[in-house]
């Protein structure tokens, strides 16, 4: 008679939750269960009490936290977070002309985009955020600092027609983006797209030869569109089309073309986004503090179009957290369709995770607490006083967290915050740098 033996699981990591929430399937929360984490993926999930079945080198109780996958920041320019609070309450066109790009033109070095990309990191890991995408200058800075900081980033490399303090022409522009992304492809933490800063910046035929990379490579893009409805019209002016026909015409639309804003959206361009496959990136604070525009998301939604959530850079938000994020999207959907089951909490925190992660096409890898992704995942805690009582896990992350009860984050696997603390960011030392850009950086002698 053979002996009966349990089998025991060697793993990396144990953490048992008082909440875990899948993510999938939709409105899911589990109670009392446990993720472990074997080679920085998910290799099972089970109810607390089945953990003497493993033997794990480190364990983290959390018996009053509820435990997400990481949330996806779709889009930024993270290098701007240090002009946050530089120039606010103006118009997209004049902000813009008159204070964003001179200011750029004057200080953006390698150094600046160091520093601003670190303390965006920082403010990002904080709120909860684990993977996020950013279009700026200086792109291979911001891998570095990204891989430094232990996050996820895609790289959306910046292409426009005039020259900037990274590059001369839009010929520069893609021949190092591209060789950005030959630099970084073996990095997991690192994906690179194609950043088009949108129509009205880059001629058809940049756009038509960005066009032509992108199938030949298959890579994807990132592009600004329909922010407001002036680009709108000015594209109907200037070239009889509205910006979306353009990239439709030129083939650069399709299920890896993440489209950013789209606050002015027909019926035709919602078709078109819909039979195209294409991605919507909304952010709603940016768009409401420029007042650009709302972006129309129950629609898009009903028509089967994903969307995900992004900040966009601190100086028109002025934050990147992207719970609060989540919580004005919710908020902006329901008076903008005046209907108040519009966008509920469970559905914006799936936009937060699922729908950024096939925003960005890692839907295979993040997006969602299933064995076999990465383990991306935070934690977020109950138990402080202005989190009571807890009728509905949903509610206190949407409508009461602000992104301050985030305490611990782990990114394939590795722990990046442990009780609020970064464990791979010098918090003293990057308050030092930012000091010098704080007493250096002055928009009165533009
Ligand atoms: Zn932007």
């Amino acid at each position: 008679m053979s002996k009966v033996t349990n089998k025991i699981d060697r793993v990396d990591s144990i953490i048992n939750a008082g909440w875990l929430i899948p993510i999938l399937p939709h409105k899911k929360i589990l109670a009392g269960h446990s993720v472990a984490i074997t080679d920085g993926k998910i290799s099972n999930i089970f109810p607390k009490e089945k953990a003497i079945d493993f033997v794990s080198k480190e364990v983290f109780d959390l018996p009053n936290h509820v435990l997400l996958p990481g949330l996806v920041n779709c889009h930024g320019h993270a290098a701007m977070s240090l002009l946050r609070g530089l120039a606010d309450d103006m118009a997209l066109k004049p902000w813009l002309q008159n204070i964003i790009w001179p200011v750029e033109k004057k200080y953006i070095s390698e150094e600046f985009v160091r520093d601003g990309t670190e303390l965006a990191i920082a403010e990002m890991l904080l709120s909860g955020t684990t993977t996020f995408s950013d279009m700026y200058f200086f792109p291979e800075t911001v891998a570095e600092v990204a891989i430094a900081s232990g996050i996820r980033c895609q790289i959306s490399f910046p292409i426009l027609d005039f020259p900037s303090n990274w590059a001369e022409s839009a010929k520069e522009y893609l021949s190092k983006g591209l060789a950005i992304r030959d630099k970084f492809k073996h990095i997991n933490l690192i994906s690179t797209v194609f950043g088009p800063h949108s129509t009205y910046t880059l001629k058809e035929n940049n756009l038509s030869t960005i066009s032509t990379l992108a199938s030949e490579l298959d890579i994807g893009l990132q592009i600004h569109l329909h922010e407001t409805n002036q680009e709108v019209l000015d594209g109907l002016a200037e070239r009889g089309e509205r910006p979306i026909e353009t990239l439709f015409k030129l083939g650069l639309l399709g299920p890896k073309t993440q489209c950013v804003h789209m606050t002015d959206l027909n019926d035709e361009d919602i078709e078109l986004l819909s039979r195209t496959g294409a991605q919507v990136i909304h952010c709603p604070e940016s768009n409401m503090k420029l007042a650009s525009g709302i972006c129309p998301i129950s629609k898009l939604l009903n028509a089967g179009v994903n969307v995900g959530i992004g900040t966009d850079g601190a100086a028109s938000n002025n934050d990147l957290n992207l719970f609060g994020e989540l919580k004005s999207a919710t908020l902006l959907a329901k008076i903008n369709s005046m209907d108040a089951t519009a966008l509920t909490a469970s559905e914006a925190l799936t936009l937060g995770t699922l729908g950024g992660a096939k925003a960005l096409g890692m839907n295979k890898n993040i997006g969602t607490i299933e064995v076999g992704k990465l383990a991306d995942l935070i934690a977020v805690d109950l138990h402080q006083i202005d989190m009571q009582p807890i009728h509905n896990v949903f509610s206190q992350l949407i409508y009461v967290n602000n992104g301050s009860h985030v305490t611990h984050s782990w990114i394939q696997g590795e722990q990046i915050m442990h009780q609020r603390e970064l464990l791979k960011i010098d918090q003293d030392n990057l308050r030092r740098r930012i000091l010098k850009w704080q007493k250096k950086l002055s928009i009165n002698e533009l």
